[in-house]
């Protein structure tokens, strides 16, 4: 079978990169190249930034009611091809046909949640701030935005900025994760059918160099990108260069706390979607699990033996409860820091190494890992690892829990399993993570919410969604009128 080579999407239309450099796209499940992605030329990438210069003017003085009908369309392509669109998520990035619908998902929520900026976006009046005198509010969109997602949702975290950038009256330009860009393309070719004026929204493929390029022109007025923390960092600090707006969200390291009054029998399956769900990579992942007193010895023996029976498997099969990570080079590294822990002298209570799928022995597969005995000075305690691959640390008390958390650098999300409501504020108010769960494994913000990390999880001031998504991609104007 002939492996397609993808084309970017620029002014309208679909354009065949000249471009010598080409990566090879793997199915994570099956070491299959199923695409070749081209690292666009410099050249290129000018084109499409050009591309919406030009198309900003125009889009600006669309009325946003008629901005919105494009969203309104979109939804209902991707409703129409929401299976298509989750199988090619699944393919991959190799997450379960079920995680990737959720992801489906919750991008669809993203657009409909911007389908509602005629009033999202309104400003204010006062009158008679003097005599006579009245004082208004307008919101304003700044011109060509652009995003950097990373791998493990390629299809929903570009449409986290997207929808907003777009129904605000912004232009826009996704360079999609070179490891996965498969989604973005079906993506474009529905948004090919919407009749969008040419140059609103582009497909860029590429990697660090189109990074660069979109960093340094100063026809991007801002940035929303979502990568690990070194090149969240990275970024951040390049595009305040030319003063441009930048919200980098970055990497985690996530803690769940047990009170022994936790309920056992709910917070496992919680744990399980936690730590294991999508192989471990989400930036909201369960990383250690920090059991207070008396939960320990239960929870421990419940969490072990649930996640041995987890199935790992080939995605797209129904059955299957946990696919690959996303890449050779990638589980090298998680099998690199399961090693490592053995050698801090942590337990291995569950080993997930050397697992072997039926069918699908090339593919890269991690089974659910456990460390006991882990200490908060071993590496495999503080650094984010991005797999299948759980650490945990018992605890005195709440307030030792609380140290552990503070002490890690990373602040995106922490969880507490508890049936004391005392507790739970407790954790709620001290916590310095911008997620917080409680008896909830995963903190992921609904679009209307904002996606809050924190620390060396952010870099920025607005976070993606909800009214900070409003403010991120419009810039406030004040009016003070008088009239005689
Ligand atoms: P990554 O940092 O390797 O790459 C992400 C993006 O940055 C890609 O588009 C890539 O092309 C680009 N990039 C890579 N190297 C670059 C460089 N040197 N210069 C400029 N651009 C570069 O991340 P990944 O492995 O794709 O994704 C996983 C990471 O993303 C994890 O750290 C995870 O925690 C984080 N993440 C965070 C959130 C959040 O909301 N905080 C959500 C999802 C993922």
């Amino acid at each position: 079978m002939e492996v397609r080579k993808l084309k970017n999407y620029v002014a309208g239309e679909w354009r065949d990169s000249n471009s010598k450099e080409i990566l090879d796209v793997y199915n994570p499940s099956t070491d299959e190249v199923i695409a070749r992605v081209p690292l666009s030329a410099p050249e290129e990438v000018e084109q499409a930034i050009r591309a919406a210069k030009e198309a900003f003017p125009e889009w600006r003085e669309t009325p946003p009611t008629t901005r919105i009908q494009y969203l309104f369309h979109l939804k209902e392509l991707l409703e129409e091809n929401f299976e298509d669109l989750s199988r090619i998520i699944s393919q991959d990035e190799g997450k379960t046909l079920d995680e990737a619908r959720g992801e489906t998902r919750r991008l669809i929520e993203n657009v409909e949640v911007a389908a509602g900026i005629p009033s999202l976006m309104m400003g204010c009046l006062l009158e008679d701030i003097a005599r006579g005198i009245d004082e208004e509010l307008v919101r304003q969109p700044l011109g060509v935005f652009a995003t950097i997602p990373p791998f493990n949702f390629p299809a929903m975290v570009p449409w986290w900025f997207a929808p907003y950038a777009l129904a605000t009256g912004n232009t826009y330009l996704i360079k999609p994760s070179e490891q996965v860009p498969l989604s973005q393309n079906l993506i474009f070719e529905l948004i090919a059918e919407l009749d969008l004026p040419p140059g609103v929204i582009n497909l860029v493929h590429g990697a660090k160099d189109v990074v660069d390029r979109l960093l340094e022109s100063p026809d991007i007025v801002g940035i929303s990108s979502v990568t690990s923390t070194p090149i969240a960092r990275y970024i951040y600090q390049k595009a305040a260069e030319s003063g441009k707006r930048v919200q980098a969200q970055a990497g985690a390291k996530n803690f769940i706390v047990v009170m022994p009054d936790a309920d056992l029998d709910r917070t496992v399956p919680a744990l399980l979607t936690s730590f294991f769900g999508c192989a471990g990579e989400r930036c909201l992942s369960g990383a250690v699990l920090l059991p207070v007193g008396q939960a320990y010895e239960a929870l421990k023996a419940k969490f072990a033996e649930a996640a041995s029976r987890i199935k790992v498997g080939d995605p797209l099969d129904e059955a299957t409860q946990m696919g690959p990570v996303i890449s050779r080079r990638h589980m090298e590294r998680v099998l690199g820091y399961i090693e490592q822990g053995v050698r801090e002298g942590a337990e291995l209570l569950l080993d997930g190494r050397g697992i072997k799928v039926a069918g699908n022995e090339s593919g890269y597969f991690i089974g659910p890992t456990i460390f006991d005995r882990v200490t908060p000075g071993m590496r495999i305690a503080a650094e984010e690892i991005f797999g299948p691959v759980a650490g945990i640390i018992k605890v005195e008390d709440l307030d030792e829990a609380i140290d552990i958390i503070h002490a890690n650098p990373y602040g995106n999300a922490a969880s507490i399993f508890t049936s004391s409501g005392s507790s739970a504020r407790e954790f709620k108010y001290r916590v310095k993570c911008g997620n917080i769960g409680i008896n909830i494994g995963i903190v992921a913000p609904m679009a209307f919410f904002p996606f809050a990390g924190r620390k060396e999880s952010f870099f920025g001031d607005l976070h993606g969604q909800g009214q900070d998504a409003i403010d991120f991609f419009t810039e406030k104007k004040v009016v003070i009128s008088r009239w005689w």
